[in-house]
Parts: structure tokens; C-alpha cells; sequence
């Protein structure tokens, strides 16, 4: 399968791509990891990146297009992919279109991940994030087994730099502004799946139904 999935930081698009790859094979694209994980590496793309990130701004479309241009022709697309926290402004969305046109490439749908705010806050301060894996944790619902550290992997399970309490309000802000429009416009697209969900079971099983698996 070939889906974006749409929603607000703390939405569950991690968790829930992660659950797909397992149904079909297809991979997980998170453009957030990718750029955690440059910022970690020292690339140029991570020194670029990391002030936006930290400040839960957006980094420049261009350079999250030379990221994906390149990540959507690597050979492990062929069986499918989740496109988790991409697209996320209208230029990018518009590029990406051309850019699937170009490969010929068509998308099944993208699922719009709808959760109350108040859900999402409580979900995003209590996120912890392994730096190892990207395996995603919570405080209170699903804490490692050993405090701070990761079960698959042994990495440091930690919270994010931009889960303080300002950068936080401010994503919520951005995604509101940049990223919300969306919607209409794969609503225009004529392939939008709105899921309102507080689970990632309900969300899968949503789009199982939408594909037919
Ligand atoms: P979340 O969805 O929880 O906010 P992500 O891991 O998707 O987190 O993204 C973390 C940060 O990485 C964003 O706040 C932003 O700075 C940057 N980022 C990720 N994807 C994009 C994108 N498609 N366009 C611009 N910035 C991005
Ligand atoms: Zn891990």
C-alpha cells in the first residue's frame, strides 16, 4: 500500500505506520526520523535542520523535497510505503504530486488522523522517544521495562528536545496553520480517508476497510 498519513503531532501516525509495515511489507517513511537522525549523524542536513526542529518550526520545504525525492526512488518503495509527517505544507503536497506523476507512482489514499486536542496534549508530554530505534514509549500507558531504556534495542529512551511544553504549543500552532489546509486539498484530490480516533487499532482497521485487506 501507498499512504500518507495526516494528523497533528502526537496524532499516533508513528504508531500507526509502524503497525501497517507489518500487514504488507510496505516501508515506514518518517521524514522526523530522518532528520533526528541527520541531527544526531552531524550532517549538513542536520545542522541546517536542528534549530527549526528544536523551535517546532518546519524545516524549508527544499530541503525536505531532496530528502524525499531521493528516499521515494530507493528500491524498498517498490513494496509500498506509509509517508509519516510528509507532506506537511501545500508546496510540498504539490510537489510531491509531481514527483509521483514523474516515477508513476499512485497513492491508494491518505488517512486523516482526527484526535482532540486535549488527547494529543496529554499524549505529547508523556511521549518518550528511543534514540536508538525510534520505538516510541509512553510515561504512563507503555513505559520501557527498564526506566530509559529501550526494549527492542537497549538504545536511551528520552524526550524529545522539541517536547518541552513551548515547543510543543507551538507545533500544534504550525500544524494548524501549514498543515491543516491539507485536508482539502486530498479532500480535492477525491482520496481522503477521515479516521476520528483515539486508538491505532480503530485507525487501522479503518483503512483495512478502505483498501479491502
Ligand atoms: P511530530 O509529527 O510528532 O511533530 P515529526 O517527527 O514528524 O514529529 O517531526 C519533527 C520535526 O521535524 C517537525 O517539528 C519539523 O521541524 C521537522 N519536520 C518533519 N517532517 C517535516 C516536513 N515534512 N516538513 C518540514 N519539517 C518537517
Ligand atoms: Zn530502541
Amino acid at each position: 500500500m501507498k499512504l500518507i498519513l495526516l494528523g497533528a503531532p502526537g496524532a499516533g501516525k508513528g504508531t500507526v505506520a509502524k503497525l501497517l509495515t507489518k500487514l504488507d511489507g510496505s516501508v515506514q517513511i518518517s521524514t522526523g526520523d530522518i532528520l533526528r537522525g541527520a541531527v544526531a549523524a552531524g550532517t549538513d542536513l542536520g545542522k541546517k535542520a536542528q534549530d527549526f526542529m528544536n523551535a517546532g518550526d518546519l524545516v524549508p520545504d527544499d530541503l525536505i523535497m531532496d530528502i524525499m525525492k531521493a528516499r521515494l526512488q530507493e528500491d524498498d518503495c517498490k513494496s509500498g510505503y506509509l509517508l509519516d509527517g510528509f507532506p506537511r505544507t501545500i508546496p510540498q503536497a504539490e510537489q510531491l504530486k509531481t514527483l509521483l506523476a514523474d516515477i508513476g507512482d499512485e497513492l491508494d489514499c491518505t488517512v486523516n488522523i482526527e484526535v482532540p486536542r486535549d488527547v494529543i496534549l496529554d499524549r505529547l508530554t508523556t511521549r518518550r522517544t528511543c534514540t536508538g530505534c525510534g520505538e516510541i514509549y509512553n510515561t504512563k500507558s507503555n513505559p520501557p521495562k527498564t526506566e530509559g531504556k529501550c526494549d527492542k534495542c537497549g538504545g536511551d529512551v528520552v524526550q524529545r528536545d522539541d517536547e518541552t511544553e513551548a515547543a510543543i504549543s507551538n507545533r500544534l500552532d504550525v500544524y494548524t496553520e501549514k498543515t491543516a489546509p491539507l485536508v482539502g486539498f486530498y479532500e480535492g484530490e477525491g482520496n481522503l480517508l477521515t479516521v476520528d480516533a483515539t486508538s491505532s487499532d480503530a485507525v487501522i482497521n479503518a483503512i483495512k476497510g478502505k483498501l479491502g485487506i
